[in-house]
Parts: C-alpha cells; structure tokens; sequence
C-alpha cells in the first residue's frame, strides 16, 4: 500500500511547514468587481473551518502567538495584497480562541 502525502501548508506567524490539519486557513473572499474589473467591495476575510471557502486562502498555527506573528508583520496584508482593519483581526483572534477552547476543528 502506497502512503498518502500528508500536505503542508507554511503558517503565517512562525514560517513553519506544517501538516493542514494543523493550521487554520484565513480566507479572503474574491472581491466584488464591476464589468470593468473595478473593485467595488473587497472580500471579507474570515477564518475558513471547512477549507472549502472560495478566495486567497494563508494558514497560520492554531495558537494566538502565531497570529499575532502574523499581524505584527503584516503578512496577512502581504498575502492577501489589501489592508486588514484591526477588527478582522480581532474577530480572527476570537474565533481562533473558540476553536482553542472546543480543542480543534470539528470535520
Ligand atoms: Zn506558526
């Protein structure tokens, strides 16, 4: 029997490959555009538990450290090419922190 590759996503935060299952996807929703391609809203970024949201997905390590990594450098904002207001962040952080207490993502 052939082994299954286990794949690896780089975190956000610490710059670590490590396997899916470990790390939390960040979704940014395509933008909406106009027929001339004008953005006329940006996509919502938010914590994708699924892994099955439409966008530019980044990962970062199920803890708050990782995040905060991330935020402090900015590299949401670098992979995601766009502005993050602080409540998006925040929102992350809360809904990191709940899947922390439920101890990891369900499915
Ligand atoms: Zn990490």
């Amino acid at each position: 029997m052939k082994q299954k590759k286990i794949p690896l996503r780089k975190c956000t935060g610490c710059n670590e490959m490590k396997e899916k299952k470990q790390l939390v996807r960040v979704v940014k929703a395509p933008d909406e555009t106009d027929e001339n391609g004008q953005v006329l809203r940006q996509g919502e970024i938010s914590v994708d538990l699924t892994g099955k949201k439409p966008g530019r997905g980044a990962y970062v390590c199920r803890n708050a450290d990782c995040l905060a990594k991330a935020r402090k450098a900015r590299r949401f904002e670098k992979a995601f090419s766009c502005r993050i207001p602080d409540d998006v962040y925040e929102r992350l952080e809360h809904e990191l922190g709940e899947q922390l207490q439920d101890g990891g993502i369900k499915g």
